[in-house]
């Protein structure tokens, strides 16, 4: 907590890149992870460019080439399929309008994911059990919700699945209170940047609440590591 960013997206965000370094070796001939990729037609955006890293573009050829051949086949079996669908719905006008829509629906299909990214999967394990160890820890430590209210939160998405987590009438109050504190300082500061800029005063200034506008952004919609506020530093300003 004490560190710059929202805590869950940044173990998080170390975590998945561990699992991305991984994939370039002791994890690439891992049977699951291949089918899985197989499956889900290949990485998400976030998660395939991701894997863009020094020494990973044999791994990502291997994976890929797997991902690739899936894809051949499976156009060919759904395309050898639609071919003598085509020619009856061709003969029969009263089909004729609704057969070609139900041939590119197989097509569609067999082209889209059939499971989750399996990156995203290994996410959204560490995430579940981050928060889980987090609404365990508010139990058992009497300091961690004094350290959370002085810190940057959580994210908005990991802050509405940690309420999720919390059982107890007391611990929800609590944690709602801290959050309201932290929103309250975040608040003042973009309030302090949009003052501060309307009086057009280079001169002026500007320490916490300069980079409260990419604080505001992370906190609503989460932190993207490896580039934006963490890459730039953001904290210092
Ligand atoms: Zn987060
Ligand atoms: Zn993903």
């Amino acid at each position: 907590l004490a560190q710059p960013g929202r805590p869950v997206c940044r173990l998080s965000a170390e975590t998945v890149n561990r699992y991305l370094n991984s994939l370039t070796y002791e994890k690439l001939n891992d049977p699951g992870l291949r089918a899985a990729l197989r499956e889900a037609r290949g990485f998400c955006p976030r998660h395939g460019w991701g894997l863009v890293r020094h020494g990973a573009a044999l791994s990502a050829a291997s994976l890929l080439r797997d991902v690739v051949q899936t894809l051949q086949r499976a156009l060919a079996v759904a395309h050898a399929q639609s071919a003598p669908a085509l020619a009856v719905a061709g003969g029969l006008q009263s089909s004729f309008v609704a057969q070609p829509y139900n041939l590119h629906a197989r097509t569609l299909a067999v082209l889209s994911p059939q499971v989750v990214c399996p990156i995203c999967k290994v996410e959204a394990e560490i995430e579940g059990d981050l928060l889980l160890s987090f609404a365990e820890g508010l139990r058992s430590d009497s300091t961690l919700l004094g350290s959370y209210r002085v810190s940057d939160g959580l994210c908005l998405p990991h802050f509405r699945q940690l309420l999720a987590h919390l059982g107890e009438e007391e611990d929800f109050d609590a944690l709602i209170h801290a959050q309201q504190d932290i929103w309250a300082t975040l608040e003042r500061q973009l309030d302090e940047l949009i003052r501060k800029s309307g009086f057009r005063n280079s001169q002026v200034a500007l320490r916490e609440e300069s980079a409260s506008w990419l604080r505001a952004i992370a906190a609503t919609a989460g932190e993207v590591f490896g580039s934006g506020p963490h890459g730039d530093g953001y904290r210092q300003g």
